[in-house]
């Protein structure tokens, strides 16, 4: 027996739910792609059930089917040209009216469509009551209502589509979009006019020729004149007058007018179908919104939540911090008893467990901020958030939702990036990527702490809020530069919806708060246990070490001198002796585990790269500690403690060691560099994913490298010639 095959679309506006009917339909068997010769997302996939198998197509989102967009082209074409058998037109079923737009056009292309009311949970959840039977006979077409991420109305919305595959007569289901008389007329007028042939040879309807014609659509004229020659000047000749016959009856462009026409019957049909029970909550909202979105107080109250945000991230993170931090000191400590001195050893308490443990202890400042974020999520205070954020986003050629990736990137840049999935538009989605990175995580924080606070004392925290908005000045520069030139293109117009204000449950915001800082663990375990690893062994390879001076002789010799001394000395000098001793014995012990620090394979890298960084004002010290900074942020200041020895006994010895070799003015640069070059390995691997091309992760790499390198020159320069040094 020869089996049935079925070719379903599936259309709908973004969001609506196509992808997620979509995957329940199809499950596993599906093939993504592009569209020939352009590179909007094309899923594929098949299905058996009763006896047919149904080829699926999820078809790109869209509003409308007005050729503007590659969208929109790709998906009115392939109903038209490829002929499904059914399109199952997704609506949102909470959100009707606008769903209803690209249906009303979908109508009119004549072809056997199905309505899938999806999010019907989301609907009854907003008071929103649809009268699916009575819709289903006022456009006369099957309607099913489904929720598609609970699976529900699946199987109906199958057979239904089952059903009016296998529908010979079509013309029963034609009851398409009625336009006011005048204008219908100028339709039959013009469809006459269009002959069979020429239809014929572009394969679309007559009707809806006529209609694409007098709303001028470029495509379609363009379509008809190949086709019909002669014929086809004549029909656009035709079409030319049908338009002006329109213009003088309304005074306004016939595509204004038919617009409005589809409004108006979209208008029609709300009022008979939907019913809104009013719900309190609603109101409730609309007036919390009176203040929060105000026009003067809603933008102070936002920062004062922004700030609290931080504030609370960093002062009650502190508790927990410490002791995290105590437990890795223990943790080494036990490790040191139980465990014979050996490399090993090393390995273990130098490389691994202090490394991963100097990430470890920003976990609660993570789950924290991951915490309020979640919080205004859920509350609905993100959607606020992101409409007060609109103008200014607008400024850098994005939109308010934008704003949201760029927040939590003040957290960790990993889930921001992948967080910029909610964003529609592909060219917004790489911008917001791209700028993403210069919202200082939380992992260049510890860098700056300890570097601002030896070189700036009181000013530390002026200098760290300096820091953080270097960041996003350079966030909005970059945002206008590539707006203009590598990623041009209008933004989208886009109506920003305020859900009501939700009370938010616990359960679902410890989930959001753990799944992106699930990410953050990952990297842990992942990333920063190698770059710890890899680190140590550069700084303790190659393990024999030829001195300049003899060392150990030396140290010999100074415990000599100090047993004779003791055994000459009288009562009263033992004390400065035996101080004099200490001095004398750490200097020379200092004095060799620099040389073999200096000697070491990680010293070799730095010294190799320190050319580069030279005219920055960094020393090799510093460039080693940028190049392990690449790994993940965190392992600057672990880098840093390796390469100056320093003990963690002794609590003001990094502060020391760095007073040495730096001077406020290279520290300050070498914050600003961290500041701006790439945040770590974890957040290339994310861009690479969530852009689809590792082309856009390398970019991001060399572009913020650059950015970093010639603003801290900048920075460098000026700080020299204003005489600082
Ligand atoms: P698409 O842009 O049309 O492909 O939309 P998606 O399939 O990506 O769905 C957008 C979001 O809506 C996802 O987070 C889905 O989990 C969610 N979603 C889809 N269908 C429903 C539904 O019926 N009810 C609810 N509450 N959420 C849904
Ligand atoms: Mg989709």
């Amino acid at each position: 027996m020869e089996e049935k095959c079925f070719t379903i679309a599936l259309a709908g506006n973004p969001n609506s739910g196509k992808t997620t009917i979509f995957n329940s339909i199809t499950g596993t068997r599906q093939k993504v792609g592009n569209w020939p010769g352009v590179t909007v997302e094309k899923k594929e996939g098949s299905v058996q059930k009763s006896g047919y198998k149904l080829n699926i197509v999820d078809l790109p989102g869209t509003y409308s089917l007005t050729p503007f967009s590659i969208e929109e082209i790709v998906a009115r074409d392939f109903v038209i040209e490829q002929n499904p058998d059914v399109v199952i037109n997704i609506f949102d079923a909470s959100n009707l009216e606008r769903s209803l737009y690209l249906a009303t056009q979908i109508r009119e292309l004549d072809c056997k469509v199905l309505f899938a009311l999806n999010m019907e949970d989301i609907a009854k959840q907003r008071g929103i009551k649809i009268d699916g039977k009575k819709l289903s006979r006022l456009l006369n077409l099957p309607v099913v209502f489904t929720v598609g991420n609970k699976n529900q109305g699946i199987d109906t919305l199958l057979e239904k589509a089952i059903l009016l595959a296998k529908q010979k007569d079509i013309s029963v289901l034609e009851r398409r979009v009625k336009y006011s008389k005048d204008i219908e007329q100028q339709i039959t007028t013009l469809k006459n006019q269009i002959d069979d042939t020429v239809s014929e040879l572009i394969g679309y309807k007559k009707r809806w020729l006529a209609i694409k014609l007098i709303e001028n659509d470029e495509m379609i004229k363009k379509k008809v004149i190949k086709a019909g020659q002669i014929v086809g000047q004549d029909i656009i000749e035709q079409a030319g007058a049908c338009r002006k016959r329109i213009v003088t009856l309304y005074n306004d462009d016939p595509e204004i007018i038919m617009t409005d026409e589809r409004y108006g019957f979209i208008a029609g049909i709300i009022k008979e179908v939907v019913t809104t029970s009013r719900q309190q909550r609603v109101d409730i909202s609309r007036n919390i919104d009176l203040v929060l979105t105000n026009k003067f107080l809603g933008f102070p109250v936002f920062i004062f939540f922004i700030w609290a945000m931080f504030q609370i991230t960093f002062t009650l993170g502190a508790y927990p911090m410490d002791w995290i931090g105590s437990c890795v000191s223990l943790l080494s400590g036990f490790m040191g008893q139980i465990i014979s001195d050996g490399l090993f050893k090393d390995l273990l308490i130098d490389g691994i467990i202090s490394g991963v443990g100097s990430v470890a202890v920003f976990l609660p400042n993570i789950l924290i901020l991951f915490f309020c974020i979640a919080l205004f999520e859920d509350t609905g205070y993100m959607a606020r958030a992101a409409f007060l954020m609109d103008r200014i986003m607008h400024v850098i050629g994005l939109h308010g939702k934008s704003f949201i990736p760029m927040l939590m990137g003040f957290g960790c840049n990993v889930p921001a990036i992948m967080a910029t999935r909610t964003l529609e538009s592909k060219k917004d989605r790489i911008l917001t990527i791209l700028i993403t990175p210069f919202m200082s995580c939380s992992a260049r924080l510890p860098v700056f702490i300890i570097l601002a606070g030896t070189f700036f004392h009181t000013q530390a925290g002026t200098v760290i809020f300096l820091l953080y908005l270097l960041g996003i000045t350079m966030a909005i520069i970059t945002g206008r530069i590539f707006r203009m030139t590598l990623l041009k293109g209008e933004d989208a117009p886009f109506v920003m919806e305020l859900p009501p204000y939700r009370m938010p449950m616990l359960k679902s915001l410890v989930i959001h708060m753990w799944d992106r800082s699930k990410m953050f663990l990952k990297k842990m375990g992942g990333v920063i246990l190698i770059g710890s690893i890899v680190i140590w062994s550069l700084s303790t390879f190659p393990l024999k070490t030829i001195y300049s001076i003899d060392y150990d002789k030396n140290i010999k010799d100074i415990k000599k001198t100090y047993a004779k001394q003791l055994n000459t000395a009288d009562k009263a000098s033992v004390k400065i002796i035996k101080q004099q001793y200490k001095i004398d014995l750490t200097e020379q012990e200092n004095a060799k585990s620099i040389e073999k620090t200096e000697s070491s394979y990680l010293s070799r890298l730095g010294k190799f790269f320190a050319p580069l960084f030279e005219p920055i004002g960094i020393k090799w010290r510093g460039t080693v500690a940028l190049i392990s900074g690449f790994v993940a942020k965190e392992v600057v200041i672990s880098t840093i403690s390796i390469l100056y020895n320093v003990s963690g006994d002794e609590p003001d010895a990094l502060s020391k060691a760095l007073k040495l070799s730096m001077t406020p003015l290279s520290a300050f640069v070498l914050m600003v560099f961290v500041l701006l070059y790439v945040p770590c390995i974890a957040a290339v691997v994310a861009i690479g994913k969530e852009t689809g091309s590792y082309y856009w992760a390398f970019f991001s790499v060399a572009y913020t490298f650059f950015v970093a390198w010639v603003t801290s020159f900048v920075v460098y320069r000026i700080g020299l010639f204003a005489g600082y040094c």
